[in-house]
């Protein structure tokens, strides 16, 4: 960060701002005019909302991925001062851009790796909510992190509520702040009790239905299967330096505690929070200082009662594949996460079963070829073969 950073506004670029997370960013940045100044908004194809919302915050960059879109940008943005750019070149530009100090990288899927590599080279603060960036690239990207001299801040609220009770230097081993095991919670999503039977007939309806938390479509298929906690313990053991072996799944299902961190004297500390991503996002923001996210103070009384109970990964297979390439290294979880994406697009098209999604990822991982991590390109070109293997295997299994 530049040495003037503390006496001017911060600079903000916001990947995939008319996303669930970009606009909780939004709402966050708004709170405190004087501190932070969004530099850029990125969408993929929503031209109405971006357009929207870069004539509140007055961006000076507006990237859309498509050409076509940024096209239909520029024209509802004539006469403002915004400039507005395409593709991942443009992504990449505002991610890296010398003037940025702060980029919020909340991008859904592998779309995501590459500008948040970006920023990661060009040393930027990196708020991360792009999980899939870990599962796909996390050694790559942990090593440009420390040679770009960047600082990477946690968004997803677990990983968030672990930085936070973790010893100083967090991210060296965890046998160096005397750290036992990593509490994961999990909120079991919306088919905690529900039977092998009855999961069989889940409707993507009923799976966006999440108890808790309000998410992108993506993300909440992910909490439904608990793929989500398991691209969450990848994450976890790239963010932490933690073996799988000390990551322990715990579903919550109220979602007051984010996460635990257990030491070797026997304690364990605990971040909890009513479940609302502005505190995490206000913790990257402003860390090591605290603001106000505009979060309700957590009412211990109405929630009463706190429950905890070991997850099922009979009935939700998606935890225990994330598990296994995670143990198995290499490109085995940038396959896992590319099947899961076909999966859970296929799935909310109505064109495969909910149990389908484990049954799929399985079936590619079984017929993929798993390689050291050599390269980013290495890795696209991974995920792109891992993506034609599941349709292929959709096609299979579905004619
Ligand atoms: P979302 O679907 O609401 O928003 C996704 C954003 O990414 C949109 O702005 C969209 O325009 C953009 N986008 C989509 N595809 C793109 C592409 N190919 N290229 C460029 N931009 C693209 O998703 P979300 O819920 O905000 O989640 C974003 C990320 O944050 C995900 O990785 C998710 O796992 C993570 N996350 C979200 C939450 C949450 O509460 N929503 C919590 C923890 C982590
Ligand atoms: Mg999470």
């Amino acid at each position: 960060m530049p040495s003037n950073a503390a006496s001017r506004p911060q600079n903000v670029t916001i990947l995939g701002a008319t996303g669930t997370i970009g606009l909780n960013t939004l709402d966050v940045i708004a709170r405190h005019p004087g501190q932070y100044r969004v530099f850029a908004l990125t969408a993929n194809s929503r031209v109405a909302e971006l357009a929207a919302l870069c004539q509140q915050y007055q961006p000076r960059f507006a990237v859309m991925l498509d050409a076509d879109a940024a096209e239909n940008l520029q024209t509802l943005l004539a006469g403002s001062d915004t400039v507005v750019l395409s593709g991942l070149a443009g992504l990449e530009q505002v991610a890296a851009h010398p003037e940025v100090d702060v980029v919020m990288a909340a991008i859904v899927g592998a779309a995501g790796l590459k500008p948040a590599m970006a920023a990661a080279q060009a040393g930027k603060r990196i708020l991360l909510a792009n999980k899939e960036t870990l599962v796909m690239a996390g050694s790559l990207f942990m090593q440009a992190v420390q040679a770009g001299g960047a600082t990477l801040l946690p968004i997803d609220s677990e990983h968030n509520a672990i930085f936070q009770v973790m010893p100083p230097g967090r991210l060296a081993h965890l046998q160096d702040g005397g750290v036992r095991r990593i509490l994961l919670t999990a909120s079991g999503g919306p088919f905690r009790k529900a039977s092998a039977e009855e999961l069989k007939a889940v409707t993507p309806a009923q799976a966006l239905n999440h108890p808790n938390w309000v998410m992108g479509p993506k993300i909440t298929i992910d909490s439904a299967t608990l793929m989500n906690k398991g691209l969450e313990v990848i994450e976890a053991h790239w963010l932490f330096n933690a073996p799988a072996d000390k990551i322990e799944v715990v579903v919550h299902p109220q979602s007051v505690i984010h996460s635990m961190v257990e030491y070797v004297d026997g304690s364990v500390l605990a971040q909890l929070g009513n479940p609302d991503m502005r505190t995490p996002i206000a913790y990257g923001l402003a860390y090591p200082q605290r603001i106000d996210a505009g979060v309700g103070s957590l009412d211990l009384f109405k929630i009463a009662r706190l429950d905890f109970e070991a997850p099922d990964s009979v009935r939700f297979p998606c935890l225990r594949l994330a598990f296994d390439v995670l143990k198995q290294g290499g490109t085995a979880p940038a396959i896992l996460n590319a099947a899961n994406e076909v999966a859970v697009d296929a799935f909310l098209k109505g064109a495969i079963g909910f149990q389908d999604i484990p049954r799929l990822i399985e079936g590619v991982l079984e017929a993929s070829t798993i390689t050291p991590v050599t390269s980013i390109a290495q890795l696209v070109e991974v995920d792109q073969q891992a993506r034609l293997q599941a349709q292929e295997w959709r096609q299979l299994e579905t004619c």
